[in-house]
């Protein structure tokens, strides 16, 4: 983490929480992030389902709602899908694109993701793009070749100018809801490796651009990783369920 870039803390929910449980989190965990997010981005992404509810409880407050996903049409004949205009209607600020489980078993797509992420920025949605590795892929040595397959891909119609803006999350796929997470070592190494890919397409842009941690971030590992140079925060599946566990991730993210 380097003063520069300002921490950002996502919470993936999944398909988690009804609406009255969104609720009950909320009232927990607003009072006690109110401080953190003076410091450190603070999103939260609920099933769509919630996000209404989410928003609203977080109006007038720091921390700011995400959706999971996102179709790059505004409207039409996609159904099951959700686009930009109506999450914007919500009050919701940010979109979760391009996480593995989507990718795994619902089909996404690079070449969506390549119209999704301008989508999103052009919508005014902060896009937090998922890229990673699977465990074959990392012991047969290829964790570069597909970390450089997905961001050039997914990136490739952003404009330069609006780089910056993309916040790209790191899950090696194997330490996503496993248990095991990345050694700093090799969270260290891909991160690095992940920024330099931006760097090939601008150097300034990346520089700029916020590249997180995903995979089993906790409580007790969470501040040994964000001190890493290169991450800048961590997007949280199972801990961000529970409102304290998530506020001590979101206070070690504090600069
Ligand atoms: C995730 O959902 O993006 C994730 C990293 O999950 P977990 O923290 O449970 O490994």
């Amino acid at each position: 983490m380097t003063a520069d870039r300002r921490p950002l803390v996502a919470a993936n929910w999944k398909m988690n929480k009804t609406n009255t449980e969104a609720r009950e989190f909320m009232q927990s965990f607003l009072p006690e992030a109110e401080g953190i997010a003076a410091d450190v981005d603070i999103v939260v992404c609920p099933p769509y389902t919630a996000l209404h509810t989410v928003t609203d409880l977080a109006t007038g407050s720091r921390v700011r709602t995400g959706a999971q996903n996102m179709h790059e049409e505004d409207s039409g004949a996609f159904t099951g899908e959700v686009s930009a205009p109506m999450l914007l209607e919500l009050g919701v600020e940010a979109v979760v694109l391009g996480h593995s489980e989507r990718r795994q078993y619902f089909a996404e797509t690079d070449a969506a993701l390549a119209r999704k992420v301008p989508r999103a920025l052009h919508a005014g949605l902060l896009p937090i793009l998922c890229v990673g590795e699977t465990e074959a892929e990392r012991e047969a040595g290829e964790t570069e070749r597909k970390l450089r397959h997905q961001v050039q891909s997914d990136l490739a119609a952003v404009d330069v100018a609006r780089l910056p803006e993309v916040v790209i999350a790191y899950e090696p796929i194997w330490a996503i809801g496993t248990g095991k997470t990345a050694t700093p070592e090799q969270a260290q190494a891909a991160i690095g490796f992940v920024r330099a890919l931006v760097s090939d397409r601008d150097a300034a842009a990346a520089q700029d651009v916020r590249v997180l941690y995903g995979g089993s971030v906790d409580a007790g590992n969470a501040a040994e990783l964000m001190a890493l140079e290169d991450v800048d925060g961590a997007l949280v599946g199972g801990a961000s369920l529970d409102p304290d566990r998530f506020l001590s991730i979101a206070a070690a993210a504090r600069p």
